[in-house]
């Protein structure tokens, strides 16, 4: 494998008609950008052949890799085996079904110099109603809950140092609080208004049961985490 300076992970479950364009998309952001990077698509078992038009994608472009699943694990699964093999020392994350635009990267990997976590926020966001509004809630009651300030916690488009995430312990949902955990672990986070669009085919994976519910109650265990969080290392020092 060539060492690569940026490695971007996209989760892939049933996007077979996003892929083209997705992958024209990001080469076409990455020619301002001069760095070397690879592609790692990680399919999530996708059952309408997004893997074969992955395939074909990658014949034509060697700096795409892809990792497949032999069971559908959901999105914090596929995040974490894409996370856990990059050769960057930048990984970003980016969703599959050109919701994310890859034009946002360029300005991202810039900001990526003076920070260790750049989440992209959704200021204009291009969802149903009903998904705009689980997400104000979700939001809400976890800025009451934990004291955070993140507009919009959950956005698909991240850029990392690479520690940022290869040292992190993943569990189901956990992607939906990056930003707060890295924080916890002591990095430093920025926000950066990003473009939104509507999911281009296929169909959403995630609805209010699966995301909302879930993500409430995840934040029990992130609250917890807070404020367990060893403090120690400021009043310490070896004599
Ligand atoms: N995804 C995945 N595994 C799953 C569900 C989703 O890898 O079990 C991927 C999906 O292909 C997409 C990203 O996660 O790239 C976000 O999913 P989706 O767009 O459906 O979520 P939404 O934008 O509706 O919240
Ligand atoms: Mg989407």
């Amino acid at each position: 494998m060539k060492p690569v300076d940026i490695t971007i992970v996209i989760p892939v479950f049933n996007e077979r008609e996003n892929l083209e364009i997705l992958m024209e998309e990001v080469t076409c952001a990455m020619k301002s950008v001069e760095k070397t990077y690879e592609i790692v698509c990680v399919n999530d078992c996708s059952t309408d052949g997004s893997l074969d038009v992955l395939k074909k994608l990658k014949a034509k472009d060697n700096r795409i890799r892809i990792i497949s699943f032999k069971r559908n694990h959901g999105l914090t699964s596929a995040l974490d085996a894409g996370f856990k093999c990059a050769g960057g020392d930048i990984v970003a994350m980016l969703d599959a079904d050109l919701q994310n635009d890859p034009a946002d990267l360029p300005a991202m990997f810039e900001q990526i110099k003076r920070f260790d976590v750049v989440c992209g926020w959704r200021k204009k966001r291009r969802d149903t109603f009903v998904k705009k509004i689980s997400s104000k809630i979700a939001n809400a009651v976890r800025r009451a809950f934990t004291g955070d300030k993140y507009h919009d916690i959950a956005c698909g488009i991240k850029v990392f140092r690479r520690r940022c995430v290869s040292d992190m312990t993943m569990y189901n949902g956990l992607h939906r609080f990056f930003p707060i955990l890295m924080e916890l672990d002591g990095y430093t986070v920025t926000e950066i208004v990003v473009n939104h669009r509507n999911r281009y085919k296929g169909t959403s994976k995630y609805a209010i049961g699966n995301r909302l519910f879930r993500s409430l109650y995840d934040l029990i265990a992130v609250k917890w985490m807070i404020n367990r969080r060893l403090t120690y290392k400021e009043d310490s020092n070896e004599l």
